[in-house]
C-alpha cells in the first residue's frame, strides 16, 4: 500500500506542464501566463487629472488662502476623453474632469472643493470666448506643482515588466493586459479531463430508478471538481462491468490529457477496471493508497497519458480527487501554489481511529476567538455525500495516530471559507 505523500509525489512526477497557446483576453482568466509581458506604452499614456477641479499654474496660487484667495480666469471646460484646444497662460485656469489630459502650460490641479466659483462677475477681458465670458474661480489655498496629477507612466513605464510569466491571471492582470491593448494572451493550456463511470448498477440522471440500480453521481461530482480546479471536463458517461466495453471506453478516454475512471478498482469479482489498465499496458504507479476513504485508488500512465482509477464510492472519489487529481491538473496547467489551504484546528469531539491509514474526515471548521475549531459533519461512510455537502473541510489524521481527544490540535484542509459571519448572517452547525 502506498502512503499518501508518496502517492502525491508519484503523481506529480508523472505529469508535465502542458503546452502554451494564445487565447482571447477574457478566456485567459485563471490561466497561467506563459510569457513575460512588458509594457508597450506608458500607462497612463499621458499626464491627467486625478480630480474634478481646475488645472492651473501652481505659482499663480502663491499665498492663496480661504481669506485671501487668488482669482483665476476660467478659459475652457475639459472633459475626460478630450484634449484642451489651447494652452494655459498666467492667471488662467481650465475646468477639468478626472482623467482629462493635463492642458499644456498647467502643472497642477486644484480640486473643486477647494475653489469658489465667482458667479455673476462680469469683468471684461479682451478676446475671451462667449462661453467663458467673465467666468472666474477663486482658489482657496496654495497649490504645489504636481498636485492631483497622475504622471504619464506612473502605473507602468514603457518597456517595464508588467506581468511575470507564471502568474495566474486574475482580474487585476486581465485589466492590465486590457490597458496594454493585449487582446490575445499566451497562456498554459488547461487540461481536458475525461470522466468515465463504471458499474452495471449505474443509471443516468434522468432515468427512473429500478430495483438494484442507482443513479451515477460521480460523473457530476468529478465534473464539478475538474472545473473547480481549472480543468476542462469531458463526461464520457457510464459503462457497465463488461471487460471489452470498459477497454474500448478507456481507450477513447486516452484522446484527452487525463482520464478519470470511477469504480471497479477494488477487490470485487466485477472490479475489472484495474485488469483493463494492465491489459492496456499501464505503467502502474500505485494501486492502493493508505488512506480512508479512498484506499482502492490506482494511478499510472497508459500510452503516456495519466489515468486515475478512482474508487466508486462517491465520497472516496471526491477525497482522492482533491488529494491527487487536483494537484496534477494544477501542475499541468502551470500552477505552482498550494491547492487547498491547510491550518491547525482545535477538535471539538473525540475521534476514534485505527492506526495504519491516513484519515480524511468531513468536517465543519469555524474561525472563532482567534482559532480554528473543527467538528465532523456526521456519518463518515464513504458513500454518504450528504456529510460531504455539509462540510467545508477535511480533518486529516496521520497514519500512525490512534484515538484523538477533543481539545487536541488537528490539521484541517479547507475546501471552502471557514464558517464565520457570511453576508451578515451567522452560519453555525453546532
Ligand atoms: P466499486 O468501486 O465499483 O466497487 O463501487 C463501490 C461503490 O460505489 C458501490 O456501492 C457502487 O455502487 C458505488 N458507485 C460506483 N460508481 C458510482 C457512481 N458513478 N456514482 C455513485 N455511486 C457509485
Ligand atoms: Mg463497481
Amino acid at each position: 500500500m502506498t502512503k499518501v505523500e508518496e502517492a502525491l509525489t508519484l503523481v506529480l512526477d508523472s505529469v508535465k506542464v502542458l503546452d502554451r497557446k494564445k487565447v482571447k483576453l477574457r478566456d485567459s482568466l485563471d490561466k497561467v501566463l506563459a510569457e513575460d509581458i512588458y509594457a508597450n506604452s506608458d500607462i497612463p499614456p499621458f499626464p491627467n487629472s486625478a480630480m474634478d477641479g481646475y488645472a492651473l499654474i501652481a505659482s499663480d496660487t502663491g499665498g492663496s488662502s480661504a481669506t485671501h484667495p487668488r482669482r483665476l480666469r476660467v478659459v475652457e471646460d475639459l472633459r475626460a476623453g478630450y484634449v484642451a484646444t489651447r494652452s494655459l497662460g498666467r492667471g488662467e485656469a481650465i475646468r477639468i474632469m478626472t482623467g482629462a489630459p493635463l492642458p499644456e502650460g498647467a502643472d497642477a490641479v486644484i480640486m473643486v472643493e477647494e475653489t469658489k466659483k465667482l458667479e455673476g462677475l462680469r469683468l471684461k477681458v479682451a478676446g475671451e470666448s462667449e462661453k467663458h465670458k467673465g467666468e472666474f474661480v477663486e482658489v482657496l489655498r496654495e497649490i504645489r506643482p504636481g498636485e492631483n496629477i497622475r504622471r504619464a507612466g506612473e502605473d507602468l513605464r514603457k518597456g517595464e515588466l508588467a506581468i511575470k510569466e507564471g502568474k495566474v491571471i486574475g482580474p487585476a492582470e486581465i485589466g492590465l493586459l486590457a490597458s496594454l491593448g493585449i487582446g490575445r494572451v499566451p497562456v498554459i493550456r488547461a487540461p481536458e479531463v475525461a470522466i468515465l463511470a463504471t458499474g452495471d448498477e449505474l443509471l443516468e440522471v434522468n432515468e427512473t430508478l429500478v430495483p438494484g440500480k442507482i443513479r451515477s453521481s460521480n460523473n457530476y461530482t468529478l465534473y464539478g471538481q475538474v472545473l473547480h480546479c481549472g480543468g476542462i471536463a469531458v463526461d464520457l458517461g457510464i459503462v457497465g462491468d463488461i471487460r471489452e466495453e470498459i477497454k474500448a471506453r478507456i481507450e477513447s478516454g486516452l484522446d484527452y490529457d487525463m482520464l478519470l475512471t470511477s469504480g471497479g478498482v477494488s477487490v470485487g469479482d466485477y472490479d475489472l477496471v484495474k485488469d483493463v489498465f494492465v491489459e492496456l499496458g499501464m505503467e502502474m504507479r500505485f494501486r492502493k493508497v493508505a488512506m480512508k476513504p479512498g484506499k482502492p485508488s490506482a494511478f499510472g500512465l497508459i500510452r503516456g497519458k495519466p489515468v486515475f482509477g478512482l474508487p466508486g464510492n462517491p465520497v472516496s472519489s471526491m477525497v482522492v480527487f482533491e488529494q491527487f487529481v487536483a494537484p496534477a491538473i494544477l501542475k499541468m496547467s502551470g500552477k505552482t501554489g498550494p491547492h487547498k489551504l491547510e491550518v491547525l484546528a482545535i477538535l471539538k469531539e473525540d475521534i476514534n481511529k485505527e492506526p495504519g491509514r491516513k484519515y480524511f474526515l468531513r468536517a465543519w471548521v469555524e474561525f472563532k476567538d482567534g482559532c480554528y475549531w473543527a467538528k465532523t459533519t456526521g456519518p463518515q461512510g464513504s458513500g454518504i455525500l450528504r456529510s460531504m455537502s455539509l462540510a467545508n473541510a477535511l480533518i486529516i489524521i496521520p497514519e500512525r495516530t490512534g484515538e484523538i481527544k477533543a481539545g487536541e490540535k488537528v490539521r484541517v484542509q479547507l475546501w471552502d471559507y471557514p464558517g464565520t459571519e457570511r453576508i451578515g448572517k451567522k452560519i453555525t452547525l453546532f
